[in-house]
């Protein structure tokens, strides 16, 4: 017998709808690309986003097209997202900072019919539209403007567009499992991989980041998501805030850390998003500034390992939680967050905020496990000592990549993330290393993450790699790249030593190369893989 229950669908629509409806008048404050700052709110977001949806209709797109998004986090950007996956078309956001040959790749493979971009971005898309032979339409996300049209004559402009559209759409009623929005993997080997979310997926993912246990969203809060939206959609920060009707500050193309400082004393943000890269910015900013942050009550840190000595920082210095949390874009993004529990209250400060370092634990909605093996079906004890394989399963994970005819899974249903960790009794995930980064010295592991951690820690060093290189004895022994900070004097010993004590001897680094940059990828991770094409042999040349 099935319950006498109410069946609605889960839908994006219905996110923005109730923003709409019962938080029409909170304010959603956006930077746009020449600096300008415009203030919104969610009945504007929804009247626009309704302007849009006519638009897109008006070009005689089918159910699922694509519709491509090359943007920062800005109000058009967020208006033209609902308005895609709203009517029933596929929200494709695309990563700026890849390479054309790239961008090419991911737009073809798609099969966008649409391109939306950032004004900033216009050269970028005049030099690759002939190699788009699907694209129809190139809108660019701002006002009329002549300097443009000389360079682009068949471009569109998102303003002009929505002034010749009504704001009345009725979004239609969709199947929930219908495709929503569509993320490539950044395809750190091989291709990039497309990861084509649902509207179910994302309603549920939506309800499990913002509960207190998680990353803690309410309508009491001015939310600035500062990663992009482009990265695993900015973390499904946009759709939560819609959900629980809390302000939105989006930071638009100006990522640096006094930029974002401004940003948050301005407008009172009380919690924000990002990689650790961009906390550091910031940090080294307020410093500066001599902000203290004062409205700053949480941050999300993800999509690496944050070192605890941020966490530290944020927590001593500006009163401020921070919420280590671990996903991929497989995985929607959110896998696991880090919140005690009531039972760590009788655990000394010490011991709480040792806890504090790991990942985290699964919300409701996801399973972790940790096999002996990437294929394997053998789950390994959850001790917080046994390392594996971590693999995932829940509503909001993948399970065939776009375009492709097999599923990505394992034989009895589970995703391999390519991670290795622990997982304690209590679900607490601790990541190790991507398996590809850890090192195999003379038969033994070492985790680059944690070497990494211990470096960063040394007040005169800005940021840290730490690679394998091979090595004829050992295999591989691990190097550590560095960044000093801009007055330091520190040496190649000096960071050496600095390990003693806090590691087994084996372990420590074989040598440390100062550079003066790190090199990131598009999503504010380092590129582990250049480094080891630039440095790999290093150890061989002595
Ligand atoms: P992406 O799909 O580009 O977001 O990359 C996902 C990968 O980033 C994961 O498989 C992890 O290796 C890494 N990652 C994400 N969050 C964390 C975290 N909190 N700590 C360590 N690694 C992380």
């Amino acid at each position: 017998m099935n319950g006498n229950m109410m069946f609605q669908p889960l839908l994006i629509s219905s996110l923005i709808e109730h923003a709409e409806m019962y938080h029409g008048d909170t304010a959603v404050i956006s930077k746009n690309t020449d600096g300008s700052m415009t203030h919104s709110n969610w009945a504007q977001v929804a009247k626009n986003s309704k302007r849009f949806a006519n638009v897109l209709q008006s070009f005689g797109l089918s159910l699922s097209d694509r519709v491509a998004t090359v943007a920062w986090n800005n109000h058009r950007h967020l208006e033209a997202w609902y308005a895609i996956s709203g009517s029933g078309l596929i929200c494709h956001t695309i990563n700026p900072r890849l390479f054309p040959e790239q961008l090419i790749y991911i737009i073809n493979d798609a099969h966008d019919r649409v391109v939306l971009f950032d004004k900033n971005f216009v050269h970028l898309i005049v030099s690759i539209k002939e190699y788009l032979p699907n694209v129809e339409h190139f809108i660019c996300l701002d006002a009329y403007d002549s300097a443009i049209v000389d360079a682009f004559p068949e471009v569109k402009f998102y303003d002009q567009l929505l002034d010749t559209q009504s704001d009345q759409y009725v979004w239609p009623e969709l199947e929930e499992s219908l495709a929503s929005s569509l993320c490539y993997t950044s395809g750190t080997t091989g291709h990039p991989k497309g990861v084509l979310y649902s509207h179910r997926s994302t309603v549920l993912h939506s309800y499990a980041i913002s509960m207190p246990d998680s990353l803690n969203f309410s309508a009491m809060d001015v939310v600035m998501p500062v990663v992009p939206m482009f990265h695993v959609n900015a973390w499904g920060a946009p759709y939560t805030a819609a959900m629980v009707g809390c302000s939105l500050v989006l930071p638009g193309p100006m990522l640096d850390g006094i930029s974002l400082v401004n940003l948050i004393d301005q407008y009172h943000v009380t919690n924000a998003l990002g990689v650790p890269t961009i906390w550091q910015g910031l940090l080294t900013a307020a410093h500066q500034l001599g902000s203290q942050l004062h409205s700053l009550k949480r941050n999300v840190v993800g999509g690496a390992t944050c070192p605890p000595s941020m966490i530290k920082t944020f927590r001593d210095v500006y009163q401020c939680e921070t919420i280590h949390a671990w996903g991929m874009t497989e995985t929607s993004p959110i896998g696991s967050v880090n919140q005690l529990k009531a039972k760590h209250a009788e655990l000394s400060e010490a011991e709480q905020f040792k806890l504090r370092f790991s990942q985290g634990r699964p919300p409701f909605g996801v399973t972790l496990r940790i096999s002996d093996d990437e294929k394997s079906q053998q789950e390994l004890p959850r001790d917080g000592q046994t390392t594996g394989h971590l693999q995932i399963k829940g509503h909001w994970i993948v399970d065939t990549y776009f375009g492709k005819n097999s599923n990505a899974l394992t034989e009895d249903g589970w995703f391999d993330t390519g991670d290795i960790a622990t997982l304690d009794a209590d679900g607490y995930l601790s990541i190790r290393d991507r398996s590809k980064d850890l090192i195999k010295s003379g038969g033994e592991w070492i985790s680059s993450v944690e070497l990494e951690n211990i470096a960063i820690a040394h007040p005169e060093i800005e940021n840290v790699a730490v690679i394998a290189a091979t090595h004829l004895k050992w295999d591989e022994r691990p190097i550590l790249i560095a960044k000093k900070s801009a007055t330091s004097q520190i040496t190649e010993t000096d960071l050496l030593n600095y390990y003693t004590d806090k590691i087994a001897k084996w372990q420590i680094p074989d040598k440390v190369i100062f550079v003066d940059t790190i090199p990131m990828g598009g999503t504010g991770k380092v590129l582990k893989k250049d480094l080891r094409e630039q440095f790999g042999a290093i150890l061989l040349e002595s």
